[in-house]
C-alpha cells in the first residue's frame, strides 16, 4: 500500500538526517570540541519523530536539517542544533531539565528521551497550551510545560542540573545562574536581537560562581520579556 511507501520514504530521510548531524558534528569540532554526539542522544534524534512537530503538511520536509516555521513567528530549531545543544550538557537519565522557549515541544522530547524530567517554560499561551497537548499525545509524562517568562525560570522546581535555553538573551539572566546546581551545565545563545550570537556553555563552580565558554555562532530568535506571571494557563 502506499502507506507502507511513504512510511520507507520518511524513514530513509531520518537516516539520512542522522548521518548529517554527525557530519555535521565533525565539520563543527573545531568550536564545540566534540567531534561525534553521544550514542544516548542519536538515539533520541532516531526516536523522536520530528514530522509530529512541524506545520508542514508534508512530513519528508521535517527531516532537512533546516529551523522550520511553527507559526507565531517562532521556529523550531535546526536539528543539528538540538542535538549539540543536548548533547554539551552531558545528561544522565536521572537529570532534571530546565528548558526555556518550549516552541513546539520538539526539543523538550528530545531532552526527555536522555534526562529524568523535563521542566519547560514557553512566552507565548497558544504554543505552550499546543505543545502540552502533543507532548502528552505521544507518551511524554516526564515533561511538565508552562506558560510563563523564561526570565524567571522556574524556582519551584530549582535547583536543575542542566538549563537549556533556546531563545537569545543579551546576558545569562541570573535567575538561571542562580536555579543550576553546583555542577550544572547551562547552554544558552547569547547576543544581540536579530544579530550573531554565540552558543555559550555555562558551567556553575561549587562556590556558586558561573564560568562561562564560548562555542558556535548561531542565530536564535530573541528572548523577549515576558509577563512574568510564570503560571500554567490551564
Ligand atoms: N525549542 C523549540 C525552539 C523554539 S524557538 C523547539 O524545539 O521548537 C524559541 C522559543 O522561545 C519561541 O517559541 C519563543 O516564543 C520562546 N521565547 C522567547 N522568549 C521567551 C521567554 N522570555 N520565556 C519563555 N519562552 C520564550
Amino acid at each position: 500500500m502506499n502507506r507502507s511507501i511513504d512510511d520507507e520514504k520518511l524513514a530513509r530521510a531520518h537516516a539520512r538526517l542522522l548521518d548529517e548531524i554527525q557530519a555535521d558534528a565533525r565539520e563543527t569540532e573545531f568550536w564545540t570540541g566534540r567531534n561525534k554526539f553521544s550514542a544516548a542522544v542519536m538515539a533520541a534524534m532516531k526516536k523522536v519523530p520530528r514530522h509530529e512537530f512541524v506545520l508542514s503538511g508534508d512530513k519528508e520536509v521535517a527531516y532537512i536539517n533546516r529551523p522550520l516555521p511553527i507559526g507565531h513567528g517562532q521556529t523550531i530549531s535546526q536539528p543539528y542544533i538540538v542535538a549539540l545543544m543536548t548533547d554539551i550538557l552531558n545528561l544522565k537519565k536521572t537529570d532534571k531539565v530546565l528548558e526555556i522557549g518550549t516552541g513546539c515541544g520538539y526539543q523538550s522530547a528530545v531532552l526527555a528521551e536522555v534526562a529524568g524530567q523535563v521542566f519547560s517554560i514557553e512566552v507565548v499561551p497558544d504554543l505552550a497550551t499546543a505543545a502540552r497537548q502533543k507532548l502528552k499525545g505521544l507518551g511524554y509524562d516526564n515533561i511538565e510545560v508552562r506558560h510563563g517568562d523564561g526570565f524567571q525560570g522556574w524556582p519551584e522546581e530549582a535547583p536543575f542540573d542542566a538549563i537549556l535555553v533556546t531563545a537569545a538573551p543579551e546576558g545569562v539572566p541570573p535567575a538561571l545562574a542562580d536555579q543550576l546546581k553546583p555542577g550544572g551545565r547551562m547552554i544558552i545563545p547569547i547576543g544581540t536581537p536579530y544579530s550573531s550570537q554565540i552558543l555559550t556553555l555555562v558551567i556553575k563552580q561549587v562556590d556558586g560562581t558561573v564560568k562561562t565558554f564560548n562555542t558556535l555562532p548561531v542565530a536564535f530568535v530573541p528572548m523577549v520579556q515576558g509577563r512574568g506571571e510564570g503560571r500554567q494557563t490551564n
